[in-house]
């Protein structure tokens, strides 16, 4: 679990919404055998998305295989990233949305403040600042801290998992495509653009592909320009189709319809009558229920 700083404000929003981000990987990148899920979070913050406050939970997997050089080793649920920056309590739309906003609207960061705030998002302009940089930081090249992370991966694991995410941030219509570091769940850097070649994807990748790392793998989803532009780049590397990417689209529209039916449960039998005293002890000859501490269904 990561610690908070102590200067972070800690807030309680209503409405939160939970979601619970597995590692992606399913095999173990050393023996192959299948990475078995640990039940304790490695991570968990709640993160302020444009969408809502958002409950944002890592799960982690191990290796089991007694025979593995890597038994014991863990698997972190790296694409958490996907939600928000690692260290950072503000969604990645948030960041996407200050970024078009001053760059493609030109609008000034207070009034890009007052924005935010409208949509609640509880944020100052000195901040709004600071998400700005850290959009730019990604959009930038690789990054000397970066660089060494990197470099302490592949001592760790012998070679690093090159990932490569798209997304769509809400209200504009150009695509952020993410290139991440599986093991280390780095977001190593992002490119914005609305229509993509695999030549632009080369392109974009170069700089990385200089930095001449060993790579076990690289993952992406089904599309196919990206898993071209990664063969390109790393020939010798196998390519997965991330299945987590799937299953967890597929969580993201569910995630909707769970809370509200946990929300409507709790509504609907949380207003129940309490069962009448005399029912319990009269019965009529039918089985005695047992006496409930609490009468209401969901205490
Ligand atoms: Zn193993």
């Amino acid at each position: 679990m990561e610690k908070q700083p102590r200067h972070r404000v800690h807030r309680e929003f209503a409405n939160t919404q939970r979601l619970i981000v597995e590692c992606e990987l399913s095999n173990c990148p050393v023996c192959g055998s299948v990475l078995k899920p640990r039940r304790p979070w490695h991570m968990r913050k709640t993160v302020q998305t444009l969408k809502g406050p958002l409950y944002v939970a890592g799960k982690s997997k191990e290796c089991v295989n007694p025979a593995c050089p890597k038994v014991g080793e863990h698997y972190y649920a790296s694409r958490a990233w996907r939600i928000s920056l690692p260290k950072s309590t503000y969604g990645l739309d948030v960041l996407a949305f200050i970024g078009w906003q001053h760059e493609h609207e030109h609008r000034q960061l207070v009034e890009i403040q007052q924005a935010l705030n409208e949509r609640g998002i509880l944020v100052n302009e000195r901040n709004v600042g600071k998400l700005y940089r850290q959009f730019l930081g990604l959009l930038g090249a690789v990054q000397e801290p970066n660089r060494r992370k990197l470099e302490a991966t592949v001592a760790q694991h012998g070679g690093v998992i090159w990932a490569i995410d798209a997304l769509q941030p809400e209200g504009y219509g150009s695509l952020l495509y993410v290139l991440y570091e599986v093991f280390s769940g780095i977001p190593v850097g992002a490119m914005q653009r609305e229509h993509i070649s695999a030549d632009d994807l080369v392109e974009w990748l170069r700089p990385y592909q200089a930095l001449q790392l060993p790579v076990l793998a690289t993952l992406s989803d089904g599309e196919e320009t990206l898993e071209a532009a990664m063969k390109q780049c790393w020939p010798e590397a196998p390519h997965q189709h991330c299945q987590a990417h799937f299953l967890s689209n597929l969580a993201e529209a569910v995630l909707d319809y769970d809370d509200e039916l946990r929300l409507n449960l709790r509504n609907d039998l949380g207003g129940l009558p309490a069962v009448p005293k005399n029912a319990l002890e009269t019965g009529n000859g039918a089985q005695k229920p047992k006496k409930r501490k609490n009468s209401s269904l969901l205490g």
